[in-house]
């Protein structure tokens, strides 16, 4: 879980969270950003943790949120541990494998 927190995005234009997967590129959206931190100054300090008090708590607490809420849309591989999103992650593999590895173990 700690590996994908630090994938979750911030997309100024949606005012949301997102994560993209590294296989296919596809982005899921999450939380809104908190009114608070929305000016654009203000998230650009949140993203880099350097925001006030108020502010970066609002963002922490709801970028926290959004990663519990995205990790539902995303699977991470057994093997390269990588998180990819339902349609680039395999089942039939014995421990979940993402399709570049499933592919490497299928030849
Ligand atoms: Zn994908
Ligand atoms: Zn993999």
């Amino acid at each position: 879980m700690k590996l994908f927190y630090k994938r979750i995005r911030v997309d100024a234009e949606t005012l949301r969270f997102y994560a993209e997967c590294p296989i296919c590129g596809k982005k899921q959206y999450g939380a809104r950003i908190p009114l608070i931190c929305r000016n654009v100054r203000t998230l650009a300090r949140c993203a880099d943790g350097r925001a006030n008090k108020l502010s970066q708590s609002a963002f922490n607490h709801a970028k926290v949120k959004a990663t519990q809420q995205l990790a539902l849309r995303f699977n991470q591989c057994r093997h390269c541990y990588q998180w990819v999103c339902d349609d680039c992650y395999d089942n039939t593999d014995a421990l979940g494998a993402c399709r570049d590895c499933f592919q490497k173990n299928e030849r």
